[in-house]
């Protein structure tokens, strides 16, 4: 299976091979036919597997096909657990979306200054990139807005129970409109992972690699 047999706009496929992203992952084969239909995932995926262009790929469809809403409200959301996966997943999203109108990202995480954060958000922003408490500490702000958010990605559920980030995941997402998209990725699911991760989704589809 190829990129171009996984069913995105075909403006994408010169961002990949810049990337120097020639096929999909195993996990990237798995998530990318399901994530475009829009259904819920779980996927069990270790760091390295290609996980994050995985999840990214459905995000930035998504965030093609709506138009901006305006400031400080996303399309996209991206839940983290660390600083550290944050920049990564920015750093990898920018790739994506390289020379694509309108499909800014802002990268909203602790441990570093909060006012270029908000500054950020009075431009229009697609895809917001955050760590539970730095996120949770803006929209107390109401510097930013969840209500057009159709796709949600929360990476590592397991590293987030393990941190502690339980109630602050589940807080955001009270203020994610009922109706959206979710995709979890966790290198395992034990039992207390699989009861976040199983109410964070609606008839997921899961994935193993
Ligand atoms: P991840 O598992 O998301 O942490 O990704 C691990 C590394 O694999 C990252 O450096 C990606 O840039 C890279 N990567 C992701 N997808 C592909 C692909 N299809 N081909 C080659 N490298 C990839």
């Amino acid at each position: 299976i190829e990129f171009e047999h996984c069913g995105f706009p075909s403006m994408l496929y010169g961002n990949l091979k810049k990337a120097g992203y020639e096929a999909p992952t195993p996990v990237q084969m798995q998530m990318l036919p399901v994530g475009l239909t829009g259904r819920d995932v779980i996927a069990s995926a270790d760091t390295g597997s290609g996980k994050t262009v995985a999840f990214l790929l459905p995000v930035v469809v998504k965030a093609l096909q709506k138009p901006a809403e305006g400031v400080c409200s996303p399309v996209a959301l991206i839940l983290t657990p660390t600083r550290e996966l944050a920049i990564q997943i920015e750093k990898q999203a920018k790739e994506l979306v390289m020379g694509l109108a309108n499909m800014r990202t802002a990268l909203l995480v602790g441990g570093m200054p909060l006012p270029p954060q908000l500054h950020r958000l009075k431009s229009s922003i697609k895809i917001v990139i955050a760590t539970p408490g730095r996120l949770i500490e803006i929209l107390k702000q109401k510097a930013l807005q969840l209500d057009e958010v159709k796709i949600v990605v929360v990476d590592e559920v397991d590293t987030m129970l393990k941190m502690g980030f339980q109630q602050q995941v589940l807080e955001v997402l009270e203020q994610v409109p009922k109706k959206h998209q979710s995709l979890l990725a966790s290198a395992t699911i034990p039992a207390g992972t699989e009861e976040l991760a199983s109410r964070l989704v609606r008839d997921p589809v899961r994935i193993a690699v």
